[in-house]
């Protein structure tokens, strides 16, 4: 079987062309953690810093004012992917992390009290659980856990049963970054609207993989970071419905975010500069722009087929090795649309931070630890585990090599082909 989309793609990223220990080609399976970037996406980096570059929104000359226009034009791009209605919902942010801590302190801070509850899930990532945590001991307010099936799913219904009047935040992930699964934001974002809550959606690991679109979804504020989507680090994106943005107080206070400074107190500027305090990252939003006009062009419905096919292959040939459990749903029993590309297991033995080094000595990156779940970590009743993530550019061939790579491993450690030393006396 062929894969979904053209090999030749990978002549666009000039990392993965290169041998690694040696002669081993390197296999790049951690695109989860942060993406690789393309040509089209330097040379956009590229052109901005040799050609038009200067600080945005202030100086009234011909390199600023290139910026600008170029700035602003990624903000547009970014509302286009996203479906939002006005460039005034897009706030560029320093990332995923930034995005969701944005909306803790200034959403948070303002309409939390003691009693009111923040639900959130055992499948977050420590970005959308620590902000949380950190606003519930600043206020009072409790943290709740909606259930998820054994096989790592969230069930609209669990949501009625954990949503309650006094349920003022719903904060969940679109796409687990440990377990892969593609969680239904749309019934969640509905159950949380139609008890007064806000909804606020991780992105971080569902916008680079698949389409995305916020009025579709119904959701009130999505959070996601351009480096695991082709651009650059540094930058990443708060989406936040109009009027909610509107209300809120700004949370950083500096420089553009401000309309007018008295001696001792502001105004604040309006959206998105309000959000925007200090020198934004001009380059990385650019490069983001360019990021974006890449994905469209292949399309994210085909990226995510051609993820999808990649995970039920891995998904197949990881079974078959001994010892080995697959975290997250099933494809073959639950349907290709259940995960996104990304396969996390644990091995009887060895340990996985051993397998990744093993691994990566045959050329194969992937990563090994908690992947920030910690809680998710402790429900599966393990403490580590291993994951390929896939994106674009990988292909069966990258499967097949981490699947041979994995069965030499854990032959090596068998448990009863293992050869033991004799002890020697004293020992
Ligand atoms: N949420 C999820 C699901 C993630 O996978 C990540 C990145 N590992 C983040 C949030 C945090 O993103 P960033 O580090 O870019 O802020």
């Amino acid at each position: 079987e062929a894969d979904l989309l053209p090999e030749s793609l990978r002549e666009d990223f000039p990392i993965l062309q290169q041998t690694v220990h040696g002669d081993k080609p390197l296999v790049f399976l951690d695109s989860a953690a942060s993406s690789q970037r393309p040509r089209q996406v330097t040379q956009a980096l590229v052109d901005c810093y040799e050609q038009d570059y200067a600080n945005v929104h202030r100086g009234i000359h011909v390199l600023s004012e290139r910026a600008t226009d170029a700035y602003e034009l990624a903000r547009a791009k970014v509302r286009d992917f996203i479906g939002a209605e006005h460039s005034r919902e897009v706030v560029f942010t320093a990332g995923t992390t930034a995005s969701i801590n944005t909306v803790a302190r200034s959403w948070g801070d303002a309409n939390l009290a003691a009693g009111d509850e923040i639900l959130v899930t055992p499948m977050e990532h420590h970005s959308n659980l620590v902000p949380w945590f950190q606003l519930a001991e600043r206020t009072g307010a409790v943290i709740k856990h909606v259930a998820m099936t054994d096989d790592g799913r969230l069930l609209p219904e669990a949501f009625d049963e954990a949503i309650n009047e006094r349920t003022k935040v719903v904060a969940f992930t679109a796409v687990s970054n440990t377990l892969g699964t593609v969680n239904p934001v749309k019934e969640i974002a509905a159950k949380a609207r139609a008890a007064g809550a806000i909804s606020v959606v991780d992105a971080a690991q569902s916008a680079p993989h698949m389409t995305t679109d916020v009025r579709q979804l119904g959701v009130d504020f999505l959070a996601f970071s351009a480096h695991k989507l082709c651009g650059p680090s540094g930058v990443g994106v708060l989406y936040g419905r109009e009027a909610l943005l509107e209300a809120m107080p700004p949370f950083l206070g500096g420089g553009s975010m401000i309309n007018r400074v008295y001696d001792d107190h502001f105004t604040p500027a309006g959206l998105p500069a309000k959000f925007e305090a200090g020198t934004p990252p001009i380059a990385p939003a650019i490069g983001l722009g360019a990021a974006i006009d890449y994905l469209q062009a292949i399309g994210l419905g085909r990226i995510h087929a051609h993820e999808a096919a990649l995970v039920g292959y891995a998904w197949r040939r990881l079974a078959d090795i001994e010892g080995l459990r697959l975290l997250g749903p099933s494809p073959l029993e639950h349907g290709p649309e259940v995960r996104a590309g990304l396969v996390s297991f644990v091995l009887d033995r060895p340990h996985a931070h051993d397998i990744a080094q093993l691994l990566d000595r045959d050329g194969v990156a992937v990563r090994a630890g908690h992947h920030c779940t910690q809680p998710l970590h402790d429900r599966l009743g393990i403490t580590a585990s291993t994951r390929a993530s896939f994106y674009l550019y990988t292909t069966r061939g990258e499967v097949d090599a981490l699947a041979d790579s994995l069965a030499t491993v854990r032959e090596k450690f068998r448990p009863t082909g293992r050869k033991r030393k004799p002890r020697s006396a004293g020992e």
